[in-house]
């Protein structure tokens, strides 16, 4: 039975990709070996990591304007000191709008001074604080683009003068934006790009360099670029999928053709959260994400019936984040809007039902 796939991550690739990428393991470019038992020294593999370097700028269209892509290890977890470790020095300023936010927070506070710019927590991370005043002489801004388990995700990016910092793991290369605005964007792969074990940093190499600590090697962004995001042995399978991934996000036309796709499941499936009188929606209607959508029954008593029809139209992953519970439909990239139809179609005949 075909399987519709909601998962907030791991999360669906294209099938394409995957087909690839499993050949790959068998057979390497014809070489008869698997590209997980060559060298990452080797021809072969220096290419695809500086194909996938490369299409990362390109697709982000920040080309030659002093960026640096790097597939280091360790999650968007080890990005939130990392962060810190290479650029506070005193005191960042950080917006706090959800968990993965909170987490970023944390461990910025074992290397500074953290001011809050705003907090939704109050209000269980429902929407996006506005209107907050970024006071001078940060060292950097931190926010998080998108709040995969709250479902809201930052529209307008506040003008600073310090270096502007996203955490864009679960939205990055879903719609279009002017991304040389900030200064450093880091991404989990396995949200919207490919497998875990990769994660993607994009750093403008001008604000490196500033601060009086010292860096260890491998927690130090100035270190991986000059081995070329080759200074350990990099996550091969995972760097490869995602290279994959890229280029078949450049052969649909990049990120302004996927992000009409994306708008459409996502309006898609708010109207029927909207007009539906079983369901309702978490995020306020102006916050709401493009890529995760929550919700709620608006009678618990319903459960049970909803998730056998989900389980029975083939539909994966949509419990919500354990932390909030509900529903959450993850609407990556590669998830097609055939998906968004049958799940918008199962939560009409619960009307019916209803
Ligand atoms: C999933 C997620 C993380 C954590 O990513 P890991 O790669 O598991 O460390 C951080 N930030 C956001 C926004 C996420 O969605």
């Amino acid at each position: 039975m075909k399987k519709h796939n909601f998962s907030a991550g791991p999360c669906i690739l294209p099938k394409e990709v995957l087909l690839k990428a499993s050949e790959a393991v068998m057979d390497f470019n014809g070489s008869g070996l698997s590209l997980i038992e060559i060298s990452h020294r080797s021809k072969d593999f220096v290419a695809v990591m500086e194909k996938a370097r490369s299409l990362v700028l390109e697709l982000l269209g920040l080309e030659n304007r002093g960026y640096q892509a790097l597939f280091l290890q360790g999650g968007a977890s080890l990005q939130f000191l990392m962060v810190a470790y290479n650029l506070l020095e005193t005191k960042a300023g950080y917006l706090n709008t959800g968990t993965w936010s909170d987490k970023a927070i944390k461990e910025a506070q074992l290397f500074g001074e953290v001011v809050e710019l705003g907090s939704s927590k109050s209000e269980k991370f429902n929407f996006i604080p506005k209107g907050y005043t970024v006071p001078r002489g940060l060292d950097y801004v931190h926010l998080t683009s998108n709040n995969t388990i709250y479902g809201t995700q930052i529209k307008t990016f506040p003008k600073t003068d310090a270096p502007l910092v996203c955490d864009m793991s679960s939205d990055i290369f879903s719609r279009s934006l002017d991304f040389s605005q900030f200064d450093l964007i880091y991404a989990g792969a396995q949200k919207n790009m490919g497998p875990a074990g990769a994660t993607l940093v994009v750093v403008k190499e001008d604000i490196l360099g500033k601060i009086s600590r010292k860096i260890p090697s491998m927690l130090d962004y100035q270190v991986h670029i000059s081995k070329e995001s080759m200074f350990n042995t990099p996550s091969v399978f995972a760097v490869y999928t995602s290279m994959l991934t890229l280029e078949w996000l450049k052969n649909m036309g990049g990120i302004s053709a996927i992000e009409k796709v994306n708008e459409k499941k996502a309006q898609l499936l708010y109207s029927e959260i909207d007009l539906n009188p079983v369901f309702k929606g978490y995020a306020k209607t102006e916050d709401r994400s493009i890529m995760n959508a929550t919700f709620n029954l608006t009678d618990e008593s319903l459960k049970s019936t909803f998730e056998d029809m989900l389980k029975e139209a083939g539909i994966n992953g949509l419990n919500g984040h354990r932390s909030v519970g509900g529903y959450r439909a993850s609407m990556y990239n590669a998830l097609p809007l055939e998906s968004v139809g049958v799940l918008v179609d199962v939560m009409s005949e619960m009307e019916r039902k209803g």
